[in-house]
């Protein structure tokens, strides 16, 4: 793919839906609140539209894993939320995907960006998504990618990309 100017609020907004409406077409009793809060003058960025979205598609399909393994505990109270963040940053525009899931404990959190680290049964994770994402977002687009997490209360993951 070739890098263009590229709205990510749209492109954040598309792959949501697509990845909560896929999610759902596999179990219809999977309900999570999606929160947005898109920085209304983000302006463009030069990236591969298909490459951020597929790190974008990642992020979420973690997020609603981990907001589903949460809600296994059967905290009646307990309600799925993924927050989708953009802002503008000194440098250029930063990206927040957060959820209120299991969360990762801190030993953890340095190896999530390990090729083949995953903490899902066979089947259910390749532990690539990550590290893949990793690349595309550094090596790929001169960026940053982060994770910030308490165990049991949730994770965000920051992307910066320059503009
Ligand atoms: P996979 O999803 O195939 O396991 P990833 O590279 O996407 O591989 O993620 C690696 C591991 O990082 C996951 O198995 C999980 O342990 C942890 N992880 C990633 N995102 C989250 C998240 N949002 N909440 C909790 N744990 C996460
Ligand atoms: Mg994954």
């Amino acid at each position: 793919g070739e890098k263009r100017p590229t709205g990510l609020n749209a492109l954040a907004d598309e792959y949501l839906k697509i990845a909560y409406q896929g999610l759902r077409a596999k179990d219809k009793s999977f309900e999570c609140a999606l929160l947005t809060e898109y920085e209304a003058d983000l302006g463009e960025v030069n990236v591969v539209p298909q490459e951020i979205g597929r790190v974008l598609l990642n992020l979420y399909n973690n997020a609603f894993y981990a907001v589903r393994e949460r809600q296994k505990q059967r905290d009646s109270s307990y309600r799925p939320t993924v927050t989708v963040l953009t802002a503008k940053t000194k440098e250029g525009i930063q990206i927040r995907v957060a959820d209120n899931g299991r969360g990762i404990p801190e030993t953890l959190q340095s190896k999530v960006f390990q090729p083949f680290f995953t903490t899902k049964p066979t089947g259910e994770g390749t532990g690539l998504g990550l590290s893949l994402s990793y690349d595309i977002v550094t090596k790929g687009h001169g960026g940053t990618l982060r994770v910030e997490s308490q165990a049991g209360e949730g994770s965000t993951f920051v992307i910066e990309l320059p503009q």
